[in-house]
């Protein structure tokens, strides 16, 4: 037996502009402080850690680790969310992350087409671009001709591009390749080649001396 599903309701104004969207969100904010569910140091809080504290960098220490630790690798294709507390990482929006490998064979690239969901513990806030109608309709239908046109990122014809729809219970992140000629580096300096782009699919990690 097979039951059907109505699609969820679409709100009856979506908001149109960023600057309708900021106002909202302010609008928001005030009503929660004001009812006391929340505290203007809370939200400031919030903000400065996901401003300056919580950022690729840490994801790009998690690259680093896999890099330079196959067990710790496998954990992290297993169950990203346990393998990254293992390293104090986690917490908001990051609940459930999944690891993503590109390979010779497979290019990962991240996406949420149904609004901007992204695993903040490793990669922060999502950049503008990320939450674009044009990023997420087309990623999906054209990520080799996006990738080439808007990021000057060529992946070979040989090489298959697999796109992950993050959504709010599964939030995906790329283990990019560790480039060559990086094998003498420390976990320390490979984090320093690991960039927010090609973590999100978008991009390579940097070259030694690059
Ligand atoms: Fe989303």
């Amino acid at each position: 037996m097979t039951t059907t599903q109505s699609p969820p309701p679409v709100p009856a104004s979506l908001p149109r502009s960023e600057e309708e969207i900021a106002a909202r969100v302010k609008a928001l904010e005030s009503i929660m402080i004001e009812k006391g569910i929340m505290t203007t140091e809370a939200v400031d809080r919030l903000a400065e850690i996901y401003e300056n504290e919580v950022g690729p960098h840490l994801g790009a220490k998690v690259v680093a680790r896999a890099w330079s630790d196959p067990a710790f690798r496998d954990r992290l294709l297993a169950n990203a969310s346990t393998a990254c507390a293992e390293m104090g990482i986690g917490g908001l929006q990051g609940e459930d992350m999944v690891a993503v490998a590109n390979t010779g064979a497979v290019h990962n690239v991240i996406v949420c087409t149904l609004c901007s969901c992204y695993p903040w513990p490793v990669l922060g806030l999502p950049p503008n671009w990320y939450k674009y109608p044009a990023y997420r309709s087309r990623m999906v239908r054209a990520p080799r001709a996006v990738l080439h046109e808007n990021f000057g990122l060529d992946v070979p014809e040989s090489v298959e591009i697999r796109v992950w729809d993050s959504s709010a219970e599964l939030r995906y992140f790329v283990l990019p390749q560790r480039p060559e000629g990086t094998g003498g580096m420390s976990e320390e300096q490979l984090a320093g080649l690991v960039t927010r782009d090609s973590m999100i699919g978008v991009g390579r990690p940097r070259r030694p001396g690059e």
